[in-house]
C-alpha cells in the first residue's frame, strides 16, 4: 500500500485514494509498516480467527447460501473439507528467548537423521485450515487451525507427521463448529487418514454426517467383511446399482455397491459405499476412469448411491484453495513478521479473510461480466489501478456516492 502511494505522482489520484482509505484530509500518508505491525502484533489471534465466523455469519443471515443453493450450498449441509499445509520451514529458530531457545509456540520440531552423526532438528509452522466446500470448485476458508508443538508426538516419522497434524486439529476444531453452530447441518468431507474409530465417534457425538474416503489397505476387517457380504446373492442383488450412459466416445459404465450399518469395530457402525466407473470405447477397448470408496454416515440405496459418490469425489476441488493463496497473489508464504509468532499468524488469517471476500466477489454476475478473459490477478490489480487514476472529484460525483443510503445486493452467477 505505501509504495502504491508513494507511487502516486498526481495529486488528485492521491487525494482519491485516501478518500477510499478513509484518510482524514490534512494527512499525506499512512502508518508506517512497523506501526501497523505493532498494532497487530497485540490482536489475540483468536479474535481475528474469529472475523471468518462473523463472515460466514452474515452470509447466513442475509440468505446468499439459501438464495444460491445450487451454486454455494449443494445438498442443503455446510459441507467441510479440511488441509493442512506447511507455511514455513525452519532450520533455525526465528523467534528465540534469552537461553536461545525456541519460544515460537506454533514452530514443530521435526527430527531428521535420528541417532546418526548427522541428526538435526529443524521446524515447521503447520496451519490446518478448515473450508466450506460449496458446488463446482468454489471453497470458502471458515477456521485457521495453528498446531502447536506440544499436540505432535510423532517428530521422527514424517509419514505420519501431516496426518496426526490434521487428525489433531479436527478433534479440537470441529467441536468449535457444533458448539458455535449448535443446530446447522454439517457434512465432513475427508480423505482416508480420517477413516478410523476416534474420528468417527467424534462425528456421532457432535452429529457431523460424513462421507470419508476409505482405502482398501486401512479397515481391513471392515474391508474383508465387505468383500465376504459382496459374494452374497442377496448382495449382489439387492445392494448394487448400475448405470450406463453413451457418449461419443463411447460408452461409460457407472457401478455401486453399498453396505450399510456395517462395524468398524467397538460397537461403532457405519456404511460403506464402493464405486467405480468404466468407459468402453467405440473400439471395444475398455479403461476404469475411477475407483474408489467411502464410508459414509447416511445409509445408501439405490437413489442416493451416485450422488453420494458425486460428492465423496468433490473435496478434491478444495485443495486449490491453497495454491491460490501460494501463487494468486496472495502471497500467503511470505514470511512476514519472523520475530513475532502472533503477528504470523495475524497476517495469516487476514489473508484468509480476503482470499473469502475476494472468492464471493468473483461469483457474482457483475465481476463476471467485467473480468472477461483477465485473470483473477489482472483483474484486481485493473481494479486498484481505477481506484488510483479516477479522480476523487468524479468518484465523489457518482450516482452510488450522492445516495444518502446504499444498499448493496449481491446476484450471484456461480463459480
Ligand atoms: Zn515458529
Amino acid at each position: 500500500m505505501q509504495s502504491t502511494i508513494e507511487s502516486l505522482q498526481v495529486a488528485d489520484h492521491k487525494e482519491g485514494f485516501f478518500h477510499l482509505l478513509g484518510i482524514e484530509e490534512g494527512i499525506d500518508r499512512i502508518p508506517h509498516s512497523s506501526v501497523v505491525d505493532d498494532a497487530l502484533s497485540k490482536m489475540e489471534y483468536a479474535k481475528v480467527n474469529d472475523i471468518l465466523f462473523q463472515l460466514f455469519d452474515r452470509i447466513i443471515n442475509r440468505k446468499i447460501l439459501y438464495h444460491h443453493q445450487n451454486v454455494l450450498l449443494p445438498n442443503n449441509t455446510f459441507q467441510i473439507g479440511t488441509d493442512g499445509y506447511w507455511t514455513h520451514n525452519y532450520t533455525h529458530p526465528h523467534s528465540v528467548d534469552n537461553q536461545g531457545n525456541n519460544n515460537c509456540p506454533y514452530c514443530l520440531p521435526r527430527v531428521h537423521n535420528k541417532g546418526k552423526a548427522n541428526e538435526f532438528t529443524s521446524w515447521v509452522h503447520v496451519i490446518v485450515t478448515f473450508v466450506l466446500i460449496c458446488g463446482s470448485g468454489l471453497t470458502i476458508p471458515l477456521y485457521a487451525y495453528p498446531l502447536k508443538a506440544n499436540q505432535i508426538t510423532n517428530i521422527e516419522n514424517h509419514e505420519k507427521f501431516k496426518e496426526e497434524c490434521e487428525l489433531a486439529a479436527a478433534h479440537v476444531v470441529l467441536p468449535v463448529f457444533r458448539a458455535r453452530y449448535p443446530r446447522q447441518s454439517f457434512t465432513f468431507l475427508g480423505d482416508a487418514l480420517y477413516a478410523n474409530k476416534p474420528f468417527i465417534r467424534l462425528c456421532n457425538r457432535l452429529k457431523f454426517d460424513y462421507i470419508i474416503v476409505l482405502k482398501n489397505t486401512v479397515q481391513k476387517k471392515l474391508n474383508k467383511h465387505c468383500d465376504g457380504l459382496g459374494k452374497t446373492e442377496i448382495y449382489q442383488k439387492h445392494y448394487t446399482h448400475q448405470a450406463t450412459t453413451t457418449i461419443t466416445k463411447g460408452t461409460i459404465i457407472k457401478k455401486a455397491a453399498w453396505f450399510n450399518v456395517v462395524e468398524m469395530g467397538g460397537e461403532i457402525f457405519t456404511n460403506v459405499l464402493r464405486f467405480e466407473e468404466n468407459i468402453i470405447r467405440s473400439d471395444g477397448s475398455s479403461k476404469t476412469l475411477y475407483k474408489g470408496a467411502w464410508l459414509c454416515s447416511r445409509k445408501i440405496f439405490h437413489n442416493n448411491c451416485f450422488k453420494m459418490a458425486e460428492r465423496g469425489r468433490s473435496r478434491w476441488g478444495h485443495e486449490d484453495l491453497h495454491n491460490t493463496c501460494k501463487r494468486r497473489g496472495f502471497d500467503i508464504k511470505h514470511d512476514m513478521a519472523r520475530s513475532n509468532p502472533n503477528l504470523l499468524m495475524i497476517w495469516k488469517i487476514m489473508i484468509f479473510i480476503a482470499f473469502f471476500i475476494t472468492e464471493l466477489f468473483f461469483c457474482t454476475i457483475i465481476a463476471q461480466n467485467l473480468q472477461k478473459t483477465r485473470s483473477r490477478m489482472k483483474f484486481s490489480r485493473d481494479i486498484l489501478q481505477q481506484f488510483v487514476e479516477i479522480s476523487w472529484k468524479v468518484i465523489s460525483m457518482t450516482p452510488i456516492m450522492i445516495k444518502p443510503r446504499v444498499q448493496f445486493r449481491f446476484h450471484f452467477g456461480g463459480p
